[in-house]
């Protein structure tokens, strides 16, 4: 009797520069099998990763086809107004399921509450001592809660019209993906930035990783699942790439 070794995957990455009509572009080469072209925030530095055994020039002349795509989503990338560092003092605004708000801050001795006023204003009541990581942190505890609350009605509606159902939920602070899904565990991590942004965009995000319980990869059949179940997805998504992030 014998086993069936099971082919680890290779994990090292090979980190490379080159520079195309003026863009700097990193090449990652890697066990993968299709090539990936991305736009990364926050300066919109331009990232291809091809399978480890590439060859530059092939890269090069696919990173020239790219260039109008390229030049593009750059410039798009850079005309878009960069979040600037919050201090979470009153009059900042600050967005919510796709709205804008004003934040109010109110001197409060007790203990510190988030709530909504008059359909503008996000009020945050807090000693007048908080400091802005105190201030910060209330804020975002309230984000989690709201999308925590969002979050079981829309997984089981998507859950019940899919077939397919994730084992576990979490909510995550993420720097460059919306969304992500561990297959074999089937475990979703939404970002809690997506409170922001309109509920069908967290629907979105939601229909996509749910998708992935399906198809692994950003192939066509993943594309054709999404535009069964969520016909207007490339609507969503680009309204999401062009505040956030591109690629993923
Ligand atoms: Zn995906």
């Amino acid at each position: 009797m014998f086993k069936f070794l099971k082919k680890k995957r290779d994990k090292t990455v090979i980190k490379s520069e080159i520079i195309v009509s003026g863009f700097n572009i990193t090449v990652l080469k890697k066990d993968i099998k299709n090539i990936h072209l991305n736009i990364l925030p926050p300066d919109g530095k331009v990232r291809v990763s091809v399978p480890k055994r590439t060859d530059d020039v092939f890269i090069r002349g696919f990173i020239v086809s790219k260039l109008p795509w390229i030049e593009k989503h750059v410039r798009r990338f850079k005309e878009q107004p960069r979040e600037t560092p919050r201090e979470y003092v009153s009059g900042e605004s600050h967005y919510f399921k796709g709205e804008r708000y004003l934040l109010s801050v109110i001197d409060y001795a007790g203990k510190p509450n988030v709530a909504i006023n008059d359909k503008k204003y996000i009020c945050l009541s807090i000693k007048k001592e908080a400091t802005v990581e105190e201030r910060k942190k209330i804020l975002l505890n309230w984000q989690r809660k709201e999308l925590e609350k969002e979050l079981p009605d829309i997984f089981n509606k998507w859950q019940t019209i899919m077939g397919v159902s994730a084992n576990e939920i979490r909510i995550k602070k993420m720097k460059t993906k919306w969304g992500t899904c561990n297959i074999k565990a089937k475990r979703i991590w939404i970002n809690l930035e997506l409170i922001k942004k309109p509920v069908y965009c967290i629907e979105y995000i939601v229909v996509h990783e749910l998708t992935h319980l399906i198809e692994k990869n950003h192939n066509k059949r993943f594309k054709e699942i999404m535009d069964k179940f969520l016909p207007a997805w490339r609507i969503y998504k680009k309204e999401l790439n062009g505040s956030f992030l591109l690629g993923s």
